[in-house]
């Protein structure tokens, strides 16, 4: 298999640059005959997922204010925050791009599975199950995530696992940072005789894109998604 780009936080360096993980990145990413985009998910006080790399904005706490609070904050290309829900329905719109969702760690096992719960509802009452694929920090969250739904694809991204631990997890894949691969030159061939997908990020430099690819990498996680697809 050929190594697949997907569009880290959406398809946001245009020019002009839109914002991170906004909708307008997403649609930017369905426009491009790239895997998929990936994008970061987070929960507010009172349980409504949404679309967020940070835990602040600003001052303020994600975790700590209740939706109603955090609805109008606008992002860098003036949309508001979106929810996790508008970004599946935006994205349900080209179903031949993948949906790489993103689970923030929490520092609550309760709270982290309130999140999976959650996640896992929404992606089932917007039927986009088989676009989806889900990525985290956490041990805790993938291992919850193939517990609640085996069938879901779940990848590693914390690099500190060898493919043969992250098989025996049962989880699908490695995503680690680039330097992990390189550090640890065989677990690409590994992960595959395994039977497991390998995925690097944040791959921005064309050089290294090369070099990945050439050792049988499956995806990288980029930010120029656009240049990559030319190489
Ligand atoms: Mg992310």
């Amino acid at each position: 298999m050929q190594t697949q780009i997907i569009a880290h936080r959406g398809f946001w360096k245009t020019n002009p640059a839109t914002a991170e993980n906004s909708i307008q990145a997403l649609e930017n990413a369905q426009n491009l005959n790239i895997y998929g985009s990936e994008f970061d998910v987070r929960m507010s006080k009172d349980g409504v997922l949404i679309v967020y790399h940070d835990e602040y904005y600003g001052t303020l706490e994600i975790s700590k204010n209740i939706f109603k609070v955090l609805e109008n904050l606008e992002l860098k290309n003036g949309e508001n925050i979106p929810t996790l829900k508008n970004y599946l329905e935006k994205g349900k719109e080209n179903p031949s791009l993948k949906l790489m969702i993103e689970l923030k760690p929490i520092n609550s096992k309760f709270k982290e599975n309130d999140l999976v719960q959650k996640a896992i509802q929404l992606v089932k009452e917007l039927q986009v199950e088989s676009q989806t694929e889900f990525i985290s920090f956490s041990l805790n969250i993938c291992k919850q995530l193939k517990k609640e739904e085996p069938d879901l694809k779940v990848h590693y991204l914390n690099g500190d696992l060898s493919p043969l631990e992250i098989k025996e997890k049962g989880l699908d894949g490695i995503d680690y940072h680039y330097s992990a691969f390189m550090k640890n030159p065989t677990w690409i061939s590994e992960a595959k005789t395994l039977g497991l997908t390998t995925n690097a990020w944040t791959v921005n430099e064309i050089e290294i894109f090369k070099l990945l690819r050439k050792q049988g990498i499956d995806f990288v996680t980029t930010d120029i998604p656009d240049l990559l697809l030319n190489e």
